[in-house]
């Protein structure tokens, strides 16, 4: 399946530190993402997987740290625009119910990027074809199977031409027959040169696709490698442990 990359860049984040009150939640977290490559974020709940995203794309500004795209820091932009250049996918789709799933779709680019309507709609329905759901355009979320609506999230998120993708457990919470169409849109999307780092614990998914895998536990980076090196030689108790619970 074809997909549109405008253009990807690396994203780095250096030394990032978030504490909420008293609880230190990253502690001093290194990622980087070249261009057009994925990284995957592994590790036990509440290792701060899903806080290292929101702190990527700024939702939560970092205490300490510096993130940069394109090897520039962004932190002195306005968040917004930082937001605009991050698609990002959620576990919950969060898909408008009362609109049309071509609504959804055109909505960030009419009143974000200012697209006229009509080529915003025209632009969603190409997004629709390349996700393979051009023909629920004029449908409602919910008449759509959970990984058709995860598809439209994702289709959401590529309309805006985003220059990294985020996916926070894009696949937690469907039908185990659902996972596996999500899970190869976003390989394809991998192969088509898009940066992306996706939090999964599809770990088939991290070894066949990442090109780099990154070990979380209690708000550090434990350790990061190959695939190949972090499944099959992981050199920590802690990633041993992991793996032993979660393959
Ligand atoms: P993960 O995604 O790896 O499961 P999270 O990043 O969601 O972990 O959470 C890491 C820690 O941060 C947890 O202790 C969680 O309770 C805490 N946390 C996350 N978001 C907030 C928030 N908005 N306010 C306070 N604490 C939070
Ligand atoms: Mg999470």
């Amino acid at each position: 399946m074809p997909t549109t990359v405008p253009e990807s860049v690396s994203l780095t984040g250096t030394g990032l530190h978030l504490a909420f009150g008293t609880n230190r939640v990253l502690r001093g977290v290194d990622i980087h993402v070249d261009a057009g490559k994925t990284v995957t974020v592994v590790g036990p709940s509440g290792s701060g997987k899903s806080t290292l995203l929101r702190v990527l794309n700024r939702l939560h500004e970092p205490d300490a740290g510096d993130i940069l795209l394109d090897g520039r820091s962004v932190l002195k932009d306005n968040p917004d625009e930082l937001r605009q250049r991050i698609g990002m996918v959620f576990q919950h789709f969060n898909l408008f119910p009362h609109k049309t799933v071509a609504e959804n779709i055109a909505l960030g680019p009419h009143k974000l990027k200012g697209l006229s309507k009509e080529r915003a709609r025209a632009l969603a329905l190409e997004q629709l074809d390349l996700v393979g759901l051009k023909h629920k355009a004029d449908s409602r979320p919910g008449n759509l199977s959970g990984g058709q609506q995860q598809r439209v999230a994702i289709a959401r998120a590529l309309a805006m031409a985003p220059q990294v993708m985020f996916f926070d457990e894009a696949t937690s919470a469907l039908d185990p027959e659902l996972v596996k169409g999500v899970l190869a849109l976003m390989a394809d999307l991998a192969s088509g040169g898009m940066t992306m780092v996706v939090v999964t614990h599809e770990m088939g998914f991290a070894r066949s696709v990442s090109d780099t895998v990154v070990f979380m536990d209690h708000g550090a980076v434990v350790e990061t490698g190959a695939p190949e090196e972090l499944f099959d030689a992981p050199k920590t108790e802690r990633l041993q442990q992991f793996l032993s619970q979660v393959l």
